[in-house]
């Protein structure tokens, strides 16, 4: 039997309001921690392990080691004259947070009730009628705690706030399906058409993705595909035109985002004292409008950059 929403509780790394590229209108976008893929390119690698991590800002440190002392796991060490932190041991407590005097440490992810998370989003609610704006679920992946989700969007719905989910689509169809019936739109994000590629760039198969997309096109989902540009990964022209040949056997797609690879996560995985697994460039301009035009004249539907 499922949980009471009033008892459910999720892991959530950020509640972002007046958001304008996450679904239609003026939202508040919940991200959920925790993703099933590793996307090399990642712009929230902090998103990617359901636990919650510390983010560090080496240039804020002094080396008080304060937080040395504060830290129960005993996961903090100086080595060059800054903090260091042994993430296997990190409890993830964020007692060494409030201790440091640089503002160098800060914990993300917290554990949270649904309606904790309904208690932010309803000071927006007029925000939302006025612009045809709502609640969008995101991560992570929303779908990593299907129960959660569920809840918190039946919730926002008894509340006649518009929901979209913000997916990529890699999880058991039990689990997409329930989720999809308290969303009134569905972000679908779609990578690479071709299986050993998907597998090699994000660690996981694609077929799952293409399986559960076509099934949510059949249930008569809204949906707004989000594809990202990513030289090296599916910039070119064979890539685009798989990926255009399988949007456009779907009929419930009401519009396709193209979201070009920017720079802007790469500080985040220095914060999190992690490597990413290959560096990528910025998309030419030309590269982007050519996808788009293929992606208008195969598929049909309004295609846009961004969002
Ligand atoms: S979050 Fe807790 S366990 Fe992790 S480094 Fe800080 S004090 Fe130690
Ligand atoms: S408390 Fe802050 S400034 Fe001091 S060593 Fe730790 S991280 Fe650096």
């Amino acid at each position: 039997m499922p949980s009471s929403p009033a008892t459910v509780s999720g892991a959530v790394f950020d509640i972002k309001r007046f958001a304008l590229h996450d679904g239609p209108g003026i939202r508040t976008t919940v991200f959920l921690k925790g993703c099933p893929l590793s996307c090399m390119w990642c712009h929230n690698p902090e998103s990617q392990a359901t636990r919650p991590e510390i983010l560090f800002s080496a240039d804020r440190c002094t080396g008080c080691g304060a937080c040395i002392s504060a830290c129960p796991q005993a996961a903090i060490f100086i080595a060059h004259a800054v903090a260091q932190t042994d993430r296997d041991r990190c409890g993830g407590c964020g007692q060494c947070v409030s201790v440091c005097p640089s503002h160098a440490r800060t914990l993300l992810g917290k554990t949270m009730g649904v309606q904790e998370v309904v208690s932010e989003i309803e000071s927006d609610i007029v925000f939302f009628d006025e612009s045809g704006g709502g609640v969008t679920l995101s991560g992570g992946e929303p779908l990593f705690q299907p129960e959660f989700a569920t809840a918190l969007l039946s919730a926002c719905q008894h509340l006649r706030i518009h929901t979209a989910l913000d997916t990529c689509g890699f999880a058991p169809w039990e689990h997409l399906s329930q989720v999809a019936r308290v969303s009134d739109l569905v972000l679908y994000d779609l990578k690479h058409i071709d299986i050993p590629q998907h597998v090699r760039w994000t660690r996981q198969s694609s077929d799952i993705i293409l399986d559960n997309l076509v099934r949510l096109d059949a249930l008569k989902k809204r949906l707004w595909i989000r594809i990202p540009f990513i030289p090296g990964f599916n910039d070119d022209l064979q890539s685009w035109h798989a990926l255009a040949a399988f949007v456009a056997q779907l009929r419930c797609v009401e519009a396709i985002h193209l979201l070009p690879y920017h720079r802007a996560g790469e500080g985040k995985w220095r914060q999190l004292e992690r490597l990413p697994e290959a560096v990528f460039c910025e998309p030419e301009k030309e590269a982007i409008n050519a996808a788009v035009a293929l992606m208008r004249e195969t598929t049909g539907c309004p295609v846009h950059v961004g969002g």
